[in-house]
């Protein structure tokens, strides 16, 4: 399949004066320019920069040439002083276990079965719970982060809010949440969550006195955390008028949700929902009275293929999708390959800093975090076995090391394997070790790498996890058989015993620890968040013709300006090239400063 890639040459974009925001230079992306309130002007289509690439390919090197100012001069940029890090104390261990004691609940493994016949939502379970998720063919739930975890859920209050009229305190109630009353409560939340994403607050300070998104209407349908309120207030902040639906049916931090109702944002969504609250919800989002979106932001595809279902005449009013999941986007490039694409698409998945971050940071935070836990293990000495050693194995490995632990690796790849020796740990196949290790770990995005006969040599007590696809590394079916035991220890933990009593400890059924059992860093989010306000600009104020009926990714230079917008955090002083060597490297002292190849 062929995409197009547009590198939208930003030649008269200065994204400049990310600090102060109050004098934006004419051109920037939060300035509207003379020929609509284009992120860049000129178009790529005339300088020849769309190129046909694979989903990964990024902008050409000729639309690239004459990208765009980015002046990441840190004197220019905002103070690691000014943006408050968060305490961990305050954002993680306790604060996102249940009230019972319990983990969070694995938001995303639930899915949402397609209702394309569905029009009328009037045969509704009238509790949550009644669900059939079985047939789904959505899979954002296990494509996509949430950081969710809700600390007010009331099970004693088992009402629908469908069935419950609520207003905010300025009397609006256009909305549908779980309970308003908790808005105080997700302010906190939302507060948090601020300090841990740096760069939409500075897009914000940027926006003052201009509004990019102005007269935008995004509808969005992702995780309703208190990361998303920050991106949706943000985008609010720049110009746009919001409504918003889950994506997920689990994920919904219900304080949070009533803190935007109270903010005055339309958002239908709540823990708990059931399949048809799911895409009641979204409809509640697209079919209003007086308002039709024109933007539309994605978390797995439902809202977009709910719209191209029931409303396909949206269509003539939309200028683009931001998509942020695998499945999503890859819907999208079918609809693309079958020509039925009808407006620009933005894949968010795959732009750079997002899958290093994902992968590789996101993987190494959390892997020990849901070990602990689940488990409470303590990792100085332990012998672990991690399989894979792509990017989210080099993760869990270097957090495991780091605690202490002899780790070995597997692989199958000659090139990471030697890069695993030259990171020292020991290469080995999986039978060799498989007696001896404490904790197996699967990192390979295959199927079938821990099967039965490893499960069967394992020592008492070892623990088994998945890192890696879904629920497919660990045959875990195998494991279903009269002569084991299945005993449920904890949430998310099982014990499976053999009939001479050893016993291994399986984490998560197999599906993915760190999304199941832990909870994703909110600076990890902030990153896909701020490609996903930078993407809506782009293909908002895009002039006519520069993006046709296709996906396509956000210019290099626009993963490098995120990445920038993140660094202040840290206090970190970027150097800037001499135009000397500016001219010795053939690099535009602005940047893009690497080709599209290059991998990172
Ligand atoms: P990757 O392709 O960089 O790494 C996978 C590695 O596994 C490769 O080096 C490959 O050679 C190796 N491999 C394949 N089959 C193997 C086998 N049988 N035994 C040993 N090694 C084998 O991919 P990645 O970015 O590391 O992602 C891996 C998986 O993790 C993917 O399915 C991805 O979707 C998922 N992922 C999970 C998270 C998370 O938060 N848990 C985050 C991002 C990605």
């Amino acid at each position: 399949m062929s995409v197009q890639v547009v590198a939208a040459k930003m030649a008269e974009v200065e994204l400049k004066d990310v600090p102060t925001g109050k004098d934006l230079p004419a051109g920037s992306p939060m300035t509207p320019t003379s020929e609509g309130k284009s992120l860049g002007r000129n178009d790529p289509h005339e300088a020849g920069s769309t190129v046909a690439a694979s989903p990964t390919a990024e902008p050409s090197k000729a639309g690239e040439g004459s990208l765009g100012l980015l002046n990441t001069n840190p004197a220019k940029m905002p103070q690691a002083s000014a943006l408050k890090r968060t305490d961990p104390q305050l954002n993680g261990g306790e604060a996102f276990i249940n009230r019972d004691g319990t983990v969070a609940e694995a938001p995303r493994m639930k899915k949402i079965q397609f209702a394309d016949q569905k029009q009328e939502f009037t045969k509704r379970p009238s509790k949550i719970g009644r669900r059939s998720l079985s047939r789904s063919i959505s899979q954002s739930s296990t494509d996509s982060y949430s950081s969710a975890a809700s600390y007010t859920d009331s099970s004693d209050d088992e009402t629908s809010p469908r069935d419950k009229q609520q207003k905010n305190s300025k009397g609006n109630g256009d909305f549908c949440i779980k309970n308003i009353k908790q808005a105080d409560f997700g302010r906190r939340e939302i507060e948090i969550a601020e300090q841990e994403m740096p760069a939409l607050m500075a897009l914000r300070k940027r926006a003052q006195g201009e509004k990019p998104l102005a007269g935008a209407k995004v509808v969005g349908c992702t995780h309703i955390t208190a990361q998303t309120a920050v991106l949706m207030e943000t985008l609010s902040a720049l110009g746009a008028q919001c409504r918003w639906a889950a994506c997920n049916i689990y994920s919904t931090q219900n304080e949070v949700a009533a803190a935007l109702a109270e903010g005055g944002f339309s958002v239908f969504a709540w823990k708990g929902e059931s399949e048809d609250d799911f895409w009641w919800c979204i409809d509640r989002c697209v079919n209003v009275e007086g308002w039709q979106p024109n933007m539309i932001l994605d978390d797995g595809g439902d809202l977009t293929h709910w719209i191209y279902k029931k409303y396909p005449n949206m269509f003539k009013k939309i200028k683009g999708i931001v998509e942020e999941s695998v499945t999503g986007v890859h819907r999208l490039y079918q609809l693309s390959k079958a020509g039925k694409l009808c407006v620009p698409a933005m894949n968010v998945n795959d732009s750079v800093t997002k899958q290093k971050f994902d992968n590789l940071y996101c993987c190494r935070e959390s892997i020990l975090d849901g070990l602990k836990r689940t488990t409470d293990v303590m990792f100085g000495g332990k012998q672990v076995v991690v399989c894979g050693y792509g990017e989210v194995g080099k993760g869990c490995c270097a957090a495991l090391k780091a605690m202490g632990s002899i780790v070995y690796v597997t692989e199958i790849d000659p090139i990471c394997a030697l890069q695993a020796c030259m990171d020292g740990f020991r290469l080995v196949k999986l039978n060799e070790v498989i007696r001896q290790v404490d904790i197996v770990i699967t990192c390979t995005g295959n199927k079938n790498v821990v099967v039965r006969e490893y499960l069967d040599r394992m020592k008492n007590g070892c623990i088994v996890c998945n890192m890696g696809h879904s629920n497919t590394e660990i045959d875990v079916a195998s494991l279903r058989t009269p002569e084991l035991t299945w005993e449920r220890v904890r949430s998310q933990v099982d014990h499976v015993i053999w009939p001479d009593g050893k016993r291994i400890v399986l984490l998560a059924e197999g599906r993915l620890l760190n999304l199941s059992c832990s909870t994703v860093p909110t600076f990890v989010l902030s990153i896909t968040a701020t490609t996903q306000a930078l993407a809506l600009i782009e293909l908002y104020n895009a002039p006519e013709g520069r993006y046709k009926q296709d996906v396509y990714l956000l210019p290099k230079k626009m993963d490098e300006y995120v990445a920038s917008l993140h660094l202040p955090t840290f206090d970190a002083h970027l150097t800037e090239l001499s135009d000397e060597q500016a001219k010795y490297l053939g690099l535009n002292k602005n940047g893009p400063f690497k080709p599209n190849y290059y991998r990172y």
